[in-house]
């Protein structure tokens, strides 16, 4: 057991404040955790507060539903072709497809 004293801790920190990082800390306040954001600028927000605002996920549920033909090579090539980083695209369309499902 440590000796060390803390003025506050918590179950879960969230490094940075873009979507990521706030949907695991809203994630974890639903599981009844306590939670801290900690932002390294002045605004919260990261990339996401500049993005589109919609979210991009290739070949989804709801567009086979609508009919809407797509494809994770369609992707692919937008990420680069056979010269992006293969493995991370596999995992960028393994993970979307889990946290739309959730
Ligand atoms: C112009 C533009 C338009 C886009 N449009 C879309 C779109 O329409 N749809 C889409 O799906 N994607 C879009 N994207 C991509 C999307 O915005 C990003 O992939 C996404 O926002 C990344 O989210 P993130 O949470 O991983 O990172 P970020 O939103 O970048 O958040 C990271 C945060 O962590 C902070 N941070 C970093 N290091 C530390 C540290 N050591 N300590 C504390 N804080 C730290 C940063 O300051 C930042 O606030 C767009 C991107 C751009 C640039």
């Amino acid at each position: 057991m440590s000796n060390l004293e803390f003025d506050e801790t918590f179950d879960f920190i969230s490094v940075g404040s873009g979507g990521g990082s706030m949907c695991s800390a809203l994630l974890m306040r639903r599981l009844g955790k306590s939670v801290v954001v900690l932002e390294k600028t002045g605004l919260i927000g990261g990339t996401t507060s500049r993005s589109g605002g919609v979210m991009w996920i290739p070949n989804n549920r709801f567009m086979k539903e609508e009919g809407v033909e797509d494809s994770y090579e369609k992707s692919h090539d937008l990420h680069g072709g056979n010269r992006g980083p293969v493995d991370r695209c596999a995992g960028y369309d393994a993970s979307q497809t889990q946290s739309l499902r959730y």
